[in-house]
This record gives C-alpha cells, sequence and structure tokens, in this order.
C-alpha cells in the first residue's frame, strides 16, 4: 500500500469556533447546577451544531468558580478518536494554565464537570489531570442506552480515584445529560466507537 498523504509532526485540538460565542471564559460559576448546566449546554449546542457527539465538560478554579476550560466531543470532526469533551477539556486547561497537572501544589485546585459519566480513557486521564473533584450528570447506563460504549470502568476504577483525593459526585442535571443524549439519537447522529 502507497500513503498517499504525508506523515504528521502534530495534532490540534480545538474547539468549534461557536464556542468562542457560546462561552464567556471569564464568568465566574456558584453553584453545582450552574457549572453543570455550562457542560450540558454545550453538549446540548454541539449536537445541535452538528460539530460532535452528545458531550459537553468544563473544567473550573474550585475555590473561586472561575471557568478554566471547556470541552465538546471532538472525535469525528478532528478525526481522533481521544478528544472525548473530558480530554478537550483538561488539555485546553492544562493550556490555559501551563502546567501538565491541575494539581500542582501551591496552586488552586480544580473540578471538572462532565454531561455524561467519564469513559474508561477519561477516568484514567481524571487520575492523571490532578482535579480534586468530579461531577457527573447523565449515567454510564444512559450512554450505553443510545449505543455508546463506555469501556472497562469498574467500581474500583471510582474507588482508585478517591484514594488518590478525588471527589466524585454523580447525577447533578442527570435527566437534563440524559436528555441530550437522547436528542442527538433523536437526529441520528453517528455512534462512532459503539
Ligand atoms: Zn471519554
Amino acid at each position: 500500500m502507497r500513503w498517499d498523504r504525508p506523515p504528521m509532526l502534530d495534532a490540534t485540538v480545538s474547539l468549534p469556533t461557536w464556542v468562542r460565542d457560546a462561552v464567556d471564559f471569564e464568568a465566574r460559576y456558584e453553584s453545582d447546577d450552574e457549572k453543570m448546566r455550562l457542560a450540558i449546554r454545550l453538549a446540548d449546542e454541539n449536537v445541535l451544531r452538528k460539530t460532535g457527539g452528545p458531550f459537553g465538560a468544563a473544567v473550573f478554579e474550585r475555590g473561586t468558580g472561575q471557568l478554566i476550560s471547556v470541552g465538546v466531543n471532538s472525535v469525528v470532526r478532528l478525526n481522533n478518536c481521544t478528544l472525548h469533551a473530558e480530554m478537550v477539556a483538561y488539555q485546553l486547561a492544562q493550556k490555559r494554565i501551563q502546567s501538565y497537572s491541575l494539581g500542582t501544589e501551591g496552586h488552586p485546585a480544580h473540578e471538572l464537570f462532565t454531561s455524561c459519566e467519564p469513559c474508561a480513557m477519561c477516568l484514567g486521564a481524571t487520575l492523571w489531570s490532578g482535579v480534586q473533584r468530579v461531577v457527573i450528570a447523565a449515567s454510564r447506563d444512559d450512554a450505553i442506552a443510545i449505543g455508546f460504549d463506555e469501556g472497562p470502568v469498574f467500581a474500583e476504577s471510582y474507588g482508585y480515584l478517591r484514594d488518590r483525593g478525588v471527589d466524585v459526585r454523580h447525577g447533578v442535571l442527570r435527566d437534563e445529560g440524559r436528555a441530550v443524549l437522547q436528542r442527538y439519537q433523536d437526529l441520528g447522529g453517528p455512534v462512532y466507537n459503539g
């Protein structure tokens, strides 16, 4: 077989252009519900604008509620299986704070809000990301119900996170997160890993 494309020396993580107008990056968010509403709105917009799968995420500074980064599922748009919403949010947060860890001693702690329970890859990345807290809307079962494969996630996976000091809260605005999944299915969106 002859390659018709040259070898790549980089790969870009980027958000769809609509995010610039849809998100106020200077805003501070007070409550878990308010933070989760942003993650879910991003998931919903991603579906409606057809820029990716029905998943959104955001990273906040824990003490102040300052928004640090957002992510939307970008697997199909950027031809990159690793670009789940959480992965995009982590990568852009670390770029913004110029650190490979969101948990550096002496710096503010961070938390991830995600519209749907993280898959095996994203839970792994959560461990390495340095976040201190993860808040989840729709459940793994909600994602599986529309055909997405969440991979090998076990109760022990969460135990491992807890042992490392990461708090996890499930089911915040679950119905709203699940409604986005349902909308994606209703619109016939592709299931790229099912
Ligand atoms: Zn994932």
